[in-house]
């Protein structure tokens, strides 16, 4: 039977006031194996009037060793509970449980890099032309904080929010995707068990219309988003109305770029691993692979080997090394991209094909792709697939490879395969994106800034910087 999720609001475990629910299903065999609530307007007034009112009577007053604390508990109990979680998460959106795992852990470290700042959040002295005056900042919670996130890395997303938006002191709603709301329930159970006080952190679900009601409140103080490009600029419209700030984690096309001086096992290896990692369901999945002439054939034939020895099956297994789209509107665009790209004439070497062999049957599964010869102009190089579709790009030089790597909408991320150091740091500065990896690919630490320029968005999460997203500050001028 499916299990029936409640929200959280205030403390207290809540059915939707008008009672609705929808299915969420495992993209492996499309079994409703989990129901959630459909929030009201009058549930989401309701949330973010349990965020105010703990705010101003009392989390405001918590002071930042306490919040350290009961946050660095609670990413205790995260790595504890990794391996159901990690389950629960795999069940829900398909991807492969050692990569679920890893990001349970890695949710738990972003927890802990941002406690370490609870009580660090200071201001500065300013000195003034008159020395009778004295001026200082203190470094401030904003308030109340809206958080939305997307179905393909439930977790981990909201950790890069959720963490930094607590240790400066805010009370927050949540609202994950409609695909995938589960495991960020479960979350809010452990925010509790850690000892979290009531309304500080809430969590209403449903689809986009809850999204909505949230990003159009008045009692809102900021909002962070991740998820589509045409999502963010609804909310940012929404949030102009209340002039409230919004930190904006959007899609991107990201470059890839393997020059002919590159170890080329290791960049293959990374091209792989950028594109195919999570079925390709991450923003900054290396999507376009610009190769440079002298190695290209090398590149896509290692490429083509590469891709033929990856396993699909049920993401479950330890062994699987790649899911299934994560839910049937995702499904049907990669495949609706894939015929795209071969009507606009790019030449598909390897898979792109739907896979039911056996145990598949019912999963969504979809057959690595490989494009080559690919115009950087077409539309499978220049419309976010989210899906394990890569494009190849030959280059002839340096300048053509950073033309082609900036002729795109979106500046996520990218990556440069080189042993040419000079090379290295000229493309890192001329490259428009937020993250440039060089010899590596979807390498992430709780330590580094990211984010998007474009639009792939604004603000940046991680590192010390994701603070500057979540406090504001306030200067106070004496005269002495
Ligand atoms: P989506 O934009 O469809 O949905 C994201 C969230 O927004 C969901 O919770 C959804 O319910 C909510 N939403 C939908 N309509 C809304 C509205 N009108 N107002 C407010 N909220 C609304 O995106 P998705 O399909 O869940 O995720 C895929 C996208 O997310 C891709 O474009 C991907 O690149 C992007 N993404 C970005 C990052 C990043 O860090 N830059 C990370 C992961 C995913």
């Amino acid at each position: 039977m499916a299990a029936h999720y409640q929200m959280l609001i205030k403390g207290r475990w809540v059915d939707s006031s008008t009672k609705e629910r929808f299915p969420s299903i495992n993209p492996f065999n499309q079994e409703v194996w989990s129901e959630i609530p459909q929030a009201s307007e009058e549930d989401v007034n309701e949330a973010i009037e349990a965020a105010r009112t703990t705010f101003d009577t009392s989390w405001k007053h918590v002071n930042g060793l306490e919040r350290a604390r009961l946050l660095m508990k609670f990413a205790d109990l995260l790595d504890e509970d990794a391996e159901r979680m990690a389950a629960l998460e795999t069940t829900d959106n398909g991807k492969v449980i050692r990569e679920t795992t890893n990001q349970m852990h890695f949710a738990a470290r972003n927890y802990r890099f941002f406690a370490g700042y609870a009580d660090k959040l200071y201001g500065e002295v300013i000195p003034l032309d008159n020395p009778m005056m004295f001026d200082y900042t203190l470094r401030e919670a904003v308030g109340v904080v809206v958080l939305i996130t997307s179905w393909n890395s439930p977790i981990a997303i909201l950790a890069n929010k959720l963490a930094p938006a607590l240790a400066a002191g805010n009370t927050v709603v949540i609202k994950p995707s409609e695909h995938t709301s589960a495991t960020t329930l479960e979350l809010g159970k452990l925010i509790q068990k850690a000892g979290f006080p009531d309304g500080v952190v809430n969590i209403v679900t449903g689809d986009g219309r809850v999204g909505n009601y949230l990003t159009q409140h008045p009692g809102v103080n900021k909002i962070s988003f991740t998820g589509g490009t045409e999502t963010g600029k609804l909310i940012s419209r929404n949030a102009s109305q209340n002039l409230i700030p919004v930190t904006l984690e959007l899609g991107g096309k990201s470059p890839n770029i393997i020059f002919d001086d590159a170890d080329i096992h290791a960049a293959v290896i990374g091209a792989v691993a950028g594109i195919y990692g999570a079925s390709g369901q991450t923003c900054i999945a290396g999507s376009r692979l610009l190769v440079q002439h002298s190695v290209y054939d090398e590149v896509i034939q290692k490429i083509v080997d590469k891709a033929k020895t990856i396993r699909l099956g049920n993401p479950i297994d330890p062994l699987t090394e790649m899911g299934p789209a994560a839910n049937k509107p995702q499904y049907d665009r990669i495949l609706g991209m894939i015929s795209k790209g071969k009507d606009e004439g790019a030449k598909l070497v390897y898979g792109g094909h739907a896979v039911t062999d056996h145990e598949l049957k019912n999963g969504y599964f979809i057959a690595p792709a490989i494009f080559i010869d690919v115009d950087n102009k077409s539309t499978i190089a220049q419309e976010e697939i989210f899906g394990p579709v890569l494009s190849v790009i030959p280059f002839t030089d340096q300048d053509e490879a950073v033309q082609i790597a900036n002729d795109s909408k979106y500046g996520l991320a990218s990556g440069i395969w080189t042993s040419n150091v000079k090379r290295v740091h000229r493309l890192a500065r001329q490259i428009q994106a937020g993250t440039v990896w060089v010899n590596t690919y979807r390498t992430s630490a709780a330590q580094a800034p990211f984010g998007g320029v474009k639009l792939s968005g604004h603000g940046r999460e991680r590192g010390w910087h994701a603070l500057l997203e979540y406090t504001q500050i306030k200067n106070i001028m004496l005269n002495l």
